[in-house]
């Protein structure tokens, strides 16, 4: 992996730590939260690129938590539970789980399920439609039909972030707030900005549309 946020959230102490290790040992990034009421607001402000989520929480229920992230985030996510039961698991799935991890176990297990389901999340932005627009974050680049074009930090911020959810409309306030995590204080002409300079480089890529569109007095969404 290289450097994916891992969002743990997670009470026993013991065990999420356990899950801090083996994750950073993979090459992922961790953050850990204890009490379920703190989630929302902490996805306000960052973008996790995969959630491990316990079912029984402080604060609130897995799953309650769990439909409350889908309605504005497709991030993956796995439920860590002590409860197997199938009519369980089932409800689970309804609510946007994607993945189940029964406790108690191994973390070895954990870590190979997180990376298998990142493979795939990444895998299915990167084939968005027929056209394989590629992103690559260690070189900052989007490539696409043989062609590639290098990216600023925050282009490439704001193209992932779109590209997160296809034909979803962000507004501009949802894209400062992923785009610019360490609160730097921006305005929507910024992020206008950056946006047009971004669509003039994807051009390069020869796409047959532009993938970047600008829904009047919304925000802006990707779509290829
Ligand atoms: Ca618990």
């Amino acid at each position: 992996m290289h450097g994916e946020l891992v969002l743990i959230v997670e009470d026993e102490d013991k065990i999420a730590a356990i899950l801090v290790e083996y994750l950073q040992a993979a090459g992922c990034r961790a953050h850990r939260l204890a009490n379920g009421m703190d989630v929302l607001l902490w996805l306000k402000v960052n973008t996790p690129d995969l959630i491990l989520l316990d079912r029984m929480l402080p604060g609130s229920d897995g799953l309650v938590l769990c439909r409350e992230i889908r309605q504005h985030s497709a991030v993956p996510i796995i439920m860590i539970t002590a409860r197997i039961e199938e009519a369980d698991r089932l409800a689970g799935f309804e609510q946007g789980v994607d993945d189940y991890i029964c406790k108690p176990f191994s973390p070895k297990e954990v870590v190979a399920r997180t990376t298998a389901l990142l493979r795939r999340a990444q895998g299915a932005i990167k084939s968005a439609g027929d056209i394989r627009l590629v992103l690559d974050r260690d070189s900052y680049r989007a490539m696409a039909n043989g062609h590639e074009v290098v990216l600023t930090a925050v282009e490439f911020e704001l193209l992932s972030a779109l590209m997160a959810s296809p034909g979803r409309i962000f507004s501009r306030d949802e894209i400062m707030d992923r785009v610019y995590r360490d609160f730097r204080v921006v305005n929507d002409r910024t992020i206008d900005s950056h946006i047009k300079k971004l669509r003039r480089k994807l051009v390069q890529l020869h796409l047959a549309e532009d993938p970047v569109r600008s829904m009047y007095g919304l925000g802006y969404k990707f779509e290829l």
